[in-house]
């Protein structure tokens, strides 16, 4: 590789992708050369210098996949269906970060008896798309009211007759007297990458994939 070429971008999102992202990367050969939680950079070197991470929103991940910001990136399930996942490759299920998409209500609400006597509902969230293409595939009328957080206000408050939401442990749900009612998929992040990076900076990237994967299967089977 020629010394002008530019590092190699993974892109990233802080918090839990990070966290369970910073053991593959280090199995794959790659350490952060700074702390992100002890800086305000957004763009960390690494180890290697052909290699940096990108932070960005985890809604942001896709796009700067898709459009050539980042060369791969690390994105939620979840994420990705709202995305659409145009222009991504999606080679790998990494297998962390997981959690499961549901539908929630008050431990009140009878969802089964709504759903059986076909009632329209309302449905508070901000994963759009997996809820509307959830409900029309159960053929019920929903209306959707997106929300940016705090998804678990909404059946208390009476905005909403249930949510859908990621669940993890059930412990926001338990702590607001809410109930998963439905499961609609399980969820885990994804290493993404853009097809058009492959092709031109194949001799990087390909190891790198390979390696990540590797990491993942590896770690699933311990
Ligand atoms: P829990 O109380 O462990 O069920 O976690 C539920 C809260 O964490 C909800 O606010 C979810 O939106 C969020 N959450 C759980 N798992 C994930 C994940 N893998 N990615 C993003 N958010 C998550």
């Amino acid at each position: 590789m020629a010394d002008s070429a530019p590092p190699v971008t993974i892109a990233l999102s802080k918090g839990r992708i990070y966290d369970d992202t910073l053991p593959l990367l280090a199995e794959a050969g790659l350490r952060p050369a700074i702390d992100p939680e002890r800086s305000r950079r957004l763009i960390i070197p690494t180890n290697r210098p052909e290699v940096q991470l990108l932070l960005v929103r985890a809604t942001d991940v896709p796009t700067y996949v898709q459009f050539g910001g980042a060369d791969l990136g690390v994105s939620g399930k979840d994420v990705l269906d709202e995305h659409g996942g145009e222009g991504l490759y999606q080679p790998v299920d990494l297998g962390i970060a997981r959690c499961r998409m549901v539908v929630a209500a008050r431990a009140d609400f009878d969802y089964p008896a709504a759903v059986a006597q076909r009632r329209r509902l309302r449905a508070a969230t901000k994963f759009e798309r997996t809820a509307r293409e959830h409900f029309a595939r159960k053929g019920l009328h929903v209306d959707l009211i997106k929300l940016y957080g705090s998804m678990e206000l909404a059946p208390l408050t009476g905005l909403a007759d249930v949510i859908v939401d990621l669940v993890d442990t059930g412990n926001t749900l338990k702590a607001n007297n809410l109930v998963a009612v439905e499961d609609i998929a399980p969820v885990s992040a994804r290493l993404v990458v853009n097809p058009a990076s492959l092709r031109t900076r194949g001799a990087t990237l390909r190891p790198l994939i390979d390696a990540l994967g590797n990491a993942a299967a590896a770690r699933r089977a311990s």
